[in-house]
């Protein structure tokens, strides 16, 4: 039974990181180069020449940022602590492609970052790999206090083009379905679960799963840009409310990092996105608006934008809410209804580059974040 938060303050949590320029962005012709300025832990200026703009974050990490500086700082700690004490939680990543979100959640160079020699991994690793090493050593403290122990189970999957495909199993067949409900929760029908003991076989599940995901795209001649990969860590433990041994029940926090597409994918042709977001519209009675925070529109939103102008803007009519919403369901917000929708906590941390290159996408994102700040 997970637990529910009961207000709605700091729910969200919105913070930006901005990558240093690569060499390919470096252009002695254009000056100035950088449009992005983040002027204290806080703001950030986009200058675009024409226009310039301030937006403030809960935080703001600049170039110089190291990978332990946002682990320490962007409130991914305090989503570990509450998926131990039952509470659903979602930490995902948004922005273009190359602007840093597998940089950010898994460290530099992606998968090969477990290959480096430990010095180099204990600077360069991401938050994932951070936040499990935190959860061990909470839990190694708190099983220190009291007599019930913990269990961790996992399981990695990736979302290509509507298809799930298992990063921990990839022998399993791509054709793996969502099924559940709003109120009992979704979950993906025969995707590997694997209990974990210790921290080395976390991280080696999160290896071969990066590398699962890299080889899978490279097959498909694409880059792993149009996949979202849902790493989800359950945390259980069986807990006695009462003097009665008989009344024991398991408490069920979960942790779950969302490595999402590159945000530019969105804007695909009609056509491609048709295949994309699947077409029967969504019963009614499983999806009523009640059931759906605004946190899940704004997800779903950011994930599938060609096809939500018209939900949009019949949801922010009050006329209309009781009437059909023409929306399509993807299977990513599915999975996250019950953490997004429900009364779980998000950290969304918008990842962009300060190249005059990337002006457009990162003005967007910088404009995505600042509306999920108001969730
Ligand atoms: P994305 O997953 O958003 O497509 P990546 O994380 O793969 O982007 O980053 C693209 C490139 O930029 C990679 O070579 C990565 O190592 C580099 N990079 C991203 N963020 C940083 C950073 N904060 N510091 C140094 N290099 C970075
Ligand atoms: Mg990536």
């Amino acid at each position: 039974v997970p637990r529910y938060i009961s207000s709605d303050k700091d729910r969200v949590r919105v913070v930006v990181r901005v990558r240093p320029m690569s060499e390919r962005e470096y252009d002695e012709s254009r000056k100035p180069q950088k449009v992005l300025h983040c002027v204290n832990e806080n703001s950030i200026i986009f200058d675009g020449g024409q226009h310039s703009r301030r937006f403030t974050f809960d935080s703001v990490f600049n170039e110089a940022s190291t990978q332990d500086e946002v682990f320490q700082y962007c409130g991914i700690k305090r989503l570990v602590d509450m998926a131990i004490e039952g509470y659903i939680t979602t930490c995902f990543a948004y922005g273009q492609t190359g602007s840093g979100k597998t940089h950010t959640m898994i460290g530099a160079h992606g998968a090969s970052i477990f290959r480096m020699d430990e010095q180099y991994r204990v600077e360069h690793l991401g938050i994932v790999p951070r936040s499990i090493n935190y959860l061990f050593q909470r839990l190694r403290d708190k099983t220190l206090q009291s007599s019930s122990p913990y269990y961790i189970r996992v399981s990695y999957c990736e979302i290509y083009n509507e298809q799930i495909r298992d990063l921990i199993r990839p022998a399993n067949p791509d054709t793996l379905q969502v099924r559940g409900s709003i109120e009992d929760g979704f979950y993906v029908e025969n995707l590997y679960q694997t209990y974990i003991e210790t921290i080395d076989e976390l991280l080696t599940i999160l290896e071969e799963g990066e590398l699962n995901r890299a080889m899978a795209s490279h097959k498909l001649n694409d880059t792993s840009s149009r996949s979202h990969a849902l790493l989800s860590i359950q945390i259980e433990q069986d807990v006695q409310e009462s003097d009665d041994p008989n009344e024991q029940m398991t408490r069920q926090g979960k942790l779950i990092f969302v490595d999402l597409a590159g945000s530019e994918k969105v804007k695909l042709s009609h056509s491609k996105g048709k295949q994309l977001v699947e077409t029967n519209n969504i019963n009614k009675s499983l999806l009523t608006l009640g059931n759906y925070s605004k946190l899940v529109l704004f997800f779903i939103h950011i994930t599938y934008m060609d096809f939500l102008g018209t939900c949009i803007s019949a949801l922010s009519d009050p006329s209309k809410r009781s009437g059909h919403i023409p929306y399509r369901e993807s299977k990513l917000t599915r999975l996250l209804a019950e953490s997004l929708g429900g009364h779980g906590i998000t950290l969304m941390i918008a990842c962009i580059s300060p190249s005059r290159l990337c002006e457009n996408e990162s003005m967007n994102t910088l404009r995505y974040a600042n509306r999920a700040k108001n969730i």
